[in-house]
């Protein structure tokens, strides 16, 4: 057995993770008393969340008309018909209250003449149920919106006393009879081990993009929450959903905010045609972004890409007065130029659609508590364990995300997540002990990888799951890619066992820590593809070739995905039906979000 000598933290809460969910879930729960403790890899303000550039949803109408309901209305279409109803009910509910929330913690949004809340529009918010011309819903601090948010939130949370562990990474979960009681993490800068106990724990480790070769999401997306999940034995939901942003610049990645396109900028083929009129004809180059990416991806296909290889698309922005690109869009302007070269006031920018989000993540109900579903009770809760962000499945976003109801997701839901907390946390009551057996088993686990002796290294192994996953797992699939995509997948993912780790030190070890790292990966690119494999219809961002529609009577339910080894077991879960509340109570009329045809 590995020999670490452990501190041990006693809390009320951890929360995994300081990005926006995992920042608004600490200051929440700090403002109610619990003590907290949020443990990060990374410091507070590098997460991905600071990235954010377009904006946050929320009806505000501060620049026209807009009701919750219509938002409500975009994101269940946006969704694909797969998002639980009373989960974006909640979403659209909350979303005012929790974006004014933010203006009153220090937020310094973009403003109007008249001093309100800039917002500005976004692919797929619309007025009066899709029957309306496009909103403006979208909240802006300029194109930093993502970088005003954490730096704020982490203020407060300092101001309320949480307590931060930073540069700490989390290994694994404690378990205790069917309970979770905390985390084990290592400390990067000094090597030591730490063991957290807590009434509650709460994951808010972000998405999984670097599952594949070309994302927009920083390395530090590695989907560690789900990889730390799947190995206690808890399934992962609807994992076949991965959004292509439609503009991730050509060849590096990096992202160009839908606000380009949301402040007027469009797109154009090799022909110079402003092809997204012909796809969308009301919405154009703002309608849903997996409605974009198929579109880029057909034009490229038949021809009509631009550049030397006709492999890409432009996107213009040429045409915009330099004040709006001053004022709204200062960032970009800088990455144009910094990685393709173009000064986007001359020049088109070169753009590809590009990993950007999960749709899928750690079942939860709308409190943020996670599920362990089985048979008889498909929303049975997890004891003591709590999942929000991107890493969460609520299910809000259903099979595809809307631009900007992200940044909402983390804040409404990070929120949620501590109202619970302060209601089902025992203050008084006993922080668990220490559950050895269990800190053994996760620092076996971590000192098996330190000295892995096999053949492959953490990089070829992780470049050959890349490359996978971005061929077989991409915007279109088929059968056949994705039967090819399993079989190669599960070899790679056997590989984890004859992996081979160098450096055997443990301060700064960043080759073991990419090692821990792919290994969660692994189990979210295993479970991606396996339920793309299973899932025989086109919704949302899983374009399927060979079932090109939609099929409601058959497929219109959540997948779950337990990962043993490199195997994966399926089984489905119903959707959640049911609004909170009815239309005579002043809800959505069902009738508005029963299924159709989704044109834009
Ligand atoms: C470039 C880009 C632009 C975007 N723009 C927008 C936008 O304009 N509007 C919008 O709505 N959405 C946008 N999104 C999506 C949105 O930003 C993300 O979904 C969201 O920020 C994720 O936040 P999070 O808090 O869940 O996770 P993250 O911000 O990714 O934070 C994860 C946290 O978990 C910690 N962590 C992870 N693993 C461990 C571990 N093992 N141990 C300890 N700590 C760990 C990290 O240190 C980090 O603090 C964008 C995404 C990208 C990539």
């Amino acid at each position: 057995m590995a020999a670490y000598e452990t501190t041990v933290h006693d809390y009320d809460v951890v929360v995994v993770g300081a990005g926006g969910a995992g920042l608004r879930a600490t200051l929440g729960m700090a403002e109610q008393g619990l003590r907290t403790a949020c443990v990060t890899k990374v410091f507070p303000t590098r997460s991905h969340t600071v990235a954010a550039q377009g904006g946050i949803a929320a009806s505000l109408s501060n620049m026209g008309p807009d009701s919750w309901q219509w938002h409500m209305y975009d994101t269940v279409k946006g969704s694909d018909w797969l998002g639980d109803t009373d989960a974006m009910e909640y979403l659209a509910r909350e979303a005012p209250k929790a974006v004014y929330e933010l203006e009153h913690y220090g937020v310094p949004f973009s403003r109007t003449e008249d001093g309100r809340i800039y917002q500005r529009p976004f692919g797929g918010h619309t007025t009066e149920y899709g029957e309306g011309p496009p909103v403006q819903r979208t909240c802006a601090a300029a194109d930093r919106t993502g970088h005003a948010i954490l730096h704020t939130l982490y203020g407060q949370s300092l101001k309320n006393n949480a307590e931060f562990f930073i540069e700490y990474f989390a290994l694994d979960l404690i378990i205790t009879d069917g309970r979770c009681t905390g985390v084990v993490c290592w400390k990067l800068d000094d090597g030591t081990m730490h063991v957290f106990n807590a009434k509650m724990v709460v994951l808010a480790t972000g998405g999984y993009g670097r599952a594949y070769f070309s994302a927009t999401s920083a390395h530090t997306c590695t989907g560690d929450g789900g990889g730390m999940v799947a190995r206690a034995g808890l399934p992962l939901q609807d994992m076949e959903f991965v959004q292509f942003h439609p503009t991730g610049i050509y060849g590096s990645g990096c992202l160009i905010t839908e606000g380009a396109r949301g402040e007027g900028g469009y797109l154009t083929n090799s022909e110079g045609e402003r092809f997204m009129e012909r796809y969308a004809p009301t919405y154009k180059d703002l309608a849903s972004r997996d409605v974009v990416s198929r579109c880029m991806t057909m034009e490229i296909r038949e021809g009509r890409g631009v550049g030397p290889d006709k492999d890409h698309i432009f996107l213009n922005l040429m045409h915009l007065p330099p004040e709006t690109l001053d004022l709204r869009l200062p960032g970009i302007s800088e990455s144009a130029k910094i990685f393709a070269g173009v000064d986007l006031t001359r020049a088109p920018i070169p753009v590809l659609p590009t990993v950007h989000y999960n749709m899928g993540g750690i079942p939860t109900n709308y409190w943020g508590e996670v599920l362990a579903p089985t048979e008889e009770n498909p929303d049975a809760i997890f004891p003591g364990l709590m999942a929000v962000g991107e890493a969460g499945c609520a299910s809000v976003h259903g099979a595809n995300r809307l631009g900007s109801n992200s940044l909402i997701d983390l804040v409404v839901f990070g929120r949620a997540a501590a109202i619970r907390a302060g209601e089902v946390v025992d203050r008084a009551g006993a922080v668990p002990a220490t559950n050895k057996p269990e800190v053994d088993r996760a620092l076996d686990r971590f000192d098996g990888l330190r000295h892995a002796k096999g053949t492959m290294s953490t990089a070829e192994l992780r470049d050959q799951m890349q490359r996978t996953m971005q061929l077989d797992a991409a915007v279109f699939r088929t059968d056949k890619t994705l039967a090819e995509g399993v079989v190669k997948m599960e070899g790679i993912a056997g590989k984890v066992d004859d992996i081979k780790v160098t450096d055997r030190g443990l301060i700064w070890n960043t080759d073991l820590m990419e090692t821990l790292e792919l290994t969660n990966l692994m189990p979210n690119a295993l479970t991606t593809i396996v339920a793309a494999e299973a899932r025989k219809e086109s919704r949302g961002a899983h374009a399927h070739e060979d079932y090109p529609e939609r099929d409601d009577a058959n497929w219109r339910k959540h997948s779950l995905a337990w990962v043993d080894g490199n195997k994966v077991k399926l089984a489905y879960r119903p959707v959640h039906l049911e609004p909170l509340t009815t239309a005579e109570e002043g809800g959505i009329d069902l009738q508005k979000i029963a299924p159709k045809k989704r044109v834009y």
